[in-house]
């Protein structure tokens, strides 16, 4: 049973005291010193000052980031949690912290960790075929690997954005298949990747692999993620080390970490595997990770697309486990994200790759205008919901950038 707020929140807000993410904050009218802070509904608990304002001051609190905080570990972070619900629920507390709410529009909101190394999965199976049927035609969509190991590339953390900034149009060599020679220029086939974004709190042993079952031992928590992507750099770049320019240029991050402990009520079993995991991947025995998060993706304000978490085929447990299969360590800050999540359906599509069929097939809006690739100007916007408890939501940040030309 969640306990009630004092605060006066709607009772089925998505950001209650069960879910309580943690983001960075300065004030937008004057802007000092970075601070910790908490939302709860459309408020945000400067999280530090409502520490000392009880009488128990926190350095993790009192942080510019969450890294301290992360590098903690899961008891520490079970602690604080316990601790800021008692301080939301307590009447007796609100005296003491309720001067410690800012409104959520009198805030600027930052990076909330200093993210180490950056790694991208590719796990689901909807869009990995999507994918395979659009660039490799008459051929087995699926690369014969992709259902024994989550496939996955080293991207370029210096890059990851908080939500909110703009993008700028990535320049770079492009080649289309009937070009004689490439070119140099402004990417024309700019996209998004709609995904899931696994923050590392808890480091890890370089020589020593994460086992599936110590997963929560070392995810601190979750975001949304945009990896924009020019597939025409892309395109002509890729073979045969993977993903570089047409990826690096920007990643964005929606502003709220939601705990992992915050999802209990969203795990759910992951779809069936045809294909028997190796040993250190099998999770059949386990309680699984998959999560039943419902996002959305609107671009300049119309949804186009509701793609379904629950679909997909490697868990952020499983990719965890093989990330580190090799003895590789963690980093506090350490972020990797799920790949982009496409459903079965056309419109559960992640990326305007899918949504329109390369091109073929351009997005159509209400005013008349048309979009196979991103144009300047252009606003994405991800967001997501997953279940609580007794029927309530778990709210994530929007993840949203504009391109500028
Ligand atoms: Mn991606």
């Amino acid at each position: 049973m969640t306990a009630t707020t004092w605060l006066d929140l709607p009772a089925d807000s998505p950001f209650g005291v069960h879910n309580l993410p943690y983001g960075v904050f300065t004030a937008a009218d004057r802007p000092g010193r970075r601070r910790i802070g908490v939302r709860i509904g459309d408020r945000v608990l400067d999280a530090g000052a409502a520490a000392r304002a009880v009488g128990s001051p926190s350095e993790l609190l009192d942080a510019e980031t969450l890294n301290p905080l992360m590098a903690a570990g899961r008891s520490t972070w079970r602690e604080v949690r316990a601790a800021l619900t008692e301080w939301l629920t307590d009447a007796a507390h609100r005296p003491a912290v309720e001067p410690c709410l800012l409104d959520l529009a009198d805030v600027s909101l930052h990076l909330p960790f200093e993210v180490a190394d950056y790694v991208d999965f590719y796990a689901s199976e909807h869009h990995a075929t999507n994918l395979g049927k659009i660039l490799r035609p008459g051929q087995e969509p699926l690369t014969p690997n992709w259902k024994h190991l989550p496939i996955g590339y080293h991207g370029r953390s210096g890059t990851i954005v908080i939500s909110g900034t703009p993008v700028t149009r990535p320049h770079g060599q492009r080649k289309a298949p009937a070009d004689p020679a490439p070119t140099f220029g402004p990417s024309r086939r700019l996209d998004i990747e709609a995904e899931v974004a696994f923050v590392v709190g808890t480091p890890s042993t370089m020589g020593t692999p994460v086992a599936l079952a110590d997963f929560a031992e070392h995810v601190f928590g979750v975001c949304l993620l945009n990896d924009w992507s020019a597939r025409d750099i892309q395109g002509w770049e890729y073979v045969p080390l993977g993903p570089f320019l047409g990826k690096s240029f920007a990643t964005s991050l929606s502003p709220w970490v939601v705990p992992l402990e915050a999802l209990q009520h969203a795990r759910i079993a992951p779809p069936t595997r045809d294909v028997e995991p190796l040993p250190y991947l099998d999770d059949r025995d386990a309680e699984p990770w998959g999560l039943d998060l419902a996002i959305e993706i609107a671009l300049n304000g119309r949804t186009v697309s509701r793609p379904p978490f629950a679909t997909m085929y490697w868990t952020a447990a499983q990719q965890l486990a093989h990330l580190t299969a090799n003895g590789a360590s963690l980093r506090t800050g350490d972020l990797y994200a799920s790949g982009t999540v496409s459903g079965p359906e056309p419109d559960t599509r992640g990326a305007l790759i899918e949504l329109t069929w390369n091109g073929e097939h351009p997005l159509k809006f209400p005013d008349g205008t048309e979009r196979a690739f991103l144009e300047d100007g252009d606003e994405v916007s991800i967001s997501a919901t997953a279940p609580g408890p007794g029927g309530l939501r778990v709210g994530f940040g929007e993840v949203t950038g504009q391109i500028v030309g």
